[in-house]
C-alpha cells in the first residue's frame, strides 16, 4: 500500500456511546483528509482498559459507518501498521518508555491523589492535566527512591525541559505554551496504564499521520505530545482543533443535553443525512441544514468555513434534528 501525502485519523474512545459531538469531529477530520485526497485511518483508543467497552468499541465503528464515513486502516479492516487498537500496542509503548528512561527523560513520582489536589491552589498550568506539577519527586535522590517505592508503586513522570513550545494549528492559530505551564506530566500511571499523550503521539507517529483533527478540548495536550516527539526524534504532524460544540448552559455538549446518543438518534429514525447535513451547517459548511452525505461535502470542503468560536446548540436547533 503506498502512503499519500496527507494521512488523518479519528481515535475514539470507546468509554461511552458516540455522540453529536464525536461525529461532528470525525466528519470534520474525514473531509480534511478526503478533500485532500488523503488516506484516513480508525483508531480505537481503548488504553484505559477498566474504562473501556468492547461493545462500545463495536456500536462506534456502525455509528460511524452508519454516518456514511469510511477509512483506509483500521480495526475492522487492519493496514499496514497493525493493531489499530491501543490495547494491543503496549509493546510500542514499552519500547518508547525505554528510550525516555534510558535518556534520563523520565522519574518515578510518589505523590497522592490528595497531596496532588492540595496544591491545587498554586496557579493553574494546563487545563486537562489540573495543576502545575511542582516537581516535587523530580529531584529525589535514588535512596529517597528506593525507600519510597517500598511502600507506593509510583507513576512514571516526563521531566519537561524547560522551554516554550510554540506551534502553528491550522484553525486555532499561532500558540504559545509557557514553559511553566506545560510542567512535568505522567506517562505511565500508578496502576500501569500508559498515559494517553505517550500512547496517542506514538500511535500517530507509528501510522505516519500528517494531520490530527480533533476538538479544541485536546489543544492543551498538544504541547505535551510536542516534548514527546521532540524528545523521541520523531517528526510531529500538524494540528487542526476545532471550536466545539456547547450546550445553553456553556458546558460542552455531552449526553445530559438529552438525546445525544447516536445509536438513540438512530433507534428515533433520525436519518445519516440529516445528521449530516445539520452537523454540516451548524459548522460552517453548508448554508442551510438539509439532507447530504458526507461524500457530497468533499469538493467544497474550506476549513476557514468552520467558526472560530464554539457553537452554542439550542434546545430549537435540537429538535430540528430530532424532530
Ligand atoms: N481518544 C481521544 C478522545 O476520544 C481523542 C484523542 C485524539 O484525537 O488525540 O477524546
Amino acid at each position: 500500500m503506498t502512503l499519500t501525502p496527507v494521512r488523518g485519523r479519528f481515535a475514539p474512545t470507546p468509554s461511552g456511546l458516540m455522540h453529536i459531538g464525536n461525529m461532528r469531529t470525525a466528519l470534520i477530520a474525514w473531509l480534511q483528509v478526503r478533500s485532500a485526497g488523503g488516506q484516513f485511518v480508525l483508531r480505537m483508543e481503548d488504553i484505559d482498559k477498566p474504562r473501556c467497552r468492547p461493545e462500545l468499541a463495536e456500536q462506534a465503528l456502525a455509528d460511524l459507518k452508519w454516518l456514511g464515513l469510511d477509512w483506509d486502516e483500521g480495526p475492522d479492516i487492519g493496514g499496514p501498521f497493525p493493531s489499530y487498537v491501543q490495547s494491543e500496542r503496549e509493546s510500542l509503548y514499552r519500547d518508547a518508555l525505554d528510550k525516555l528512561e534510558q535518556e534520563g527523560r523520565l522519574y518515578p513520582c510518589f505523590c497522592t491523589r490528595a497531596e496532588l489536589l492540595m496544591v491545587a491552589s498554586a496557579p493553574h498550568g494546563l487545563n486537562s492535566e489540573g495543576p502545575v506539577y511542582p516537581g516535587t519527586c523530580r529531584l529525589l535522590s535514588n535512596e529517597q527512591r528506593e525507600e519510597r517505592s517500598r511502600d507506593k508503586t509510583p507513576s512514571l513522570r516526563m521531566a519537561s525541559p524547560g522551554h516554550d513550545i510554540c506551534f502553528q494549528d491550522l484553525a486555532a492559530g499561532p500558540q504559545r505554551f509557557p514553559a511553566d505551564a506545560v510542567s512535568d506530566f505522567v506517562v505511565k500511571r500508578a496502576d500501569g496504564i500508559i498515559s494517553y499523550q505517550l500512547a496517542v503521539t506514538i500511535d500517530d507517529a507509528a501510522m505516519r499521520i500528517t494531520d490530527v483533527l480533533r476538538g479544541y478540548d485536546l489543544l492543551d495536550s498538544t504541547p505535551r505530545q510536542l516534548l514527546l516527539y521532540e524528545a523521541l526524534g520523531l517528526p510531529a504532524p500538524r494540528f487542526t482543533h476545532i471550536p466545539l460544540l456547547m450546550g445553553q448552559d456553556g458546558k460542552r455538549l455531552a449526553k445530559r443535553h438529552g438525546g445525544m446518543a447516536i445509536a438513540a438518534m438512530r433507534a428515533n429514525g433520525v436519518h445519516a443525512e440529516h445528521l449530516v447535513g445539520w452537523i454540516a451547517a451548524h459548522s460552517g459548511l453548508i448554508d442551510k441544514p438539509e439532507p447530504v452525505r458526507p461524500h457530497d461535502l468533499i469538493q467544497e470542503f474550506n476549513l476557514d468555513r468552520i467558526p472560530k468560536d464554539p457553537v452554542t446548540v439550542t434546545d430549537l436547533m435540537l429538535q430540528s434534528l430530532l424532530g
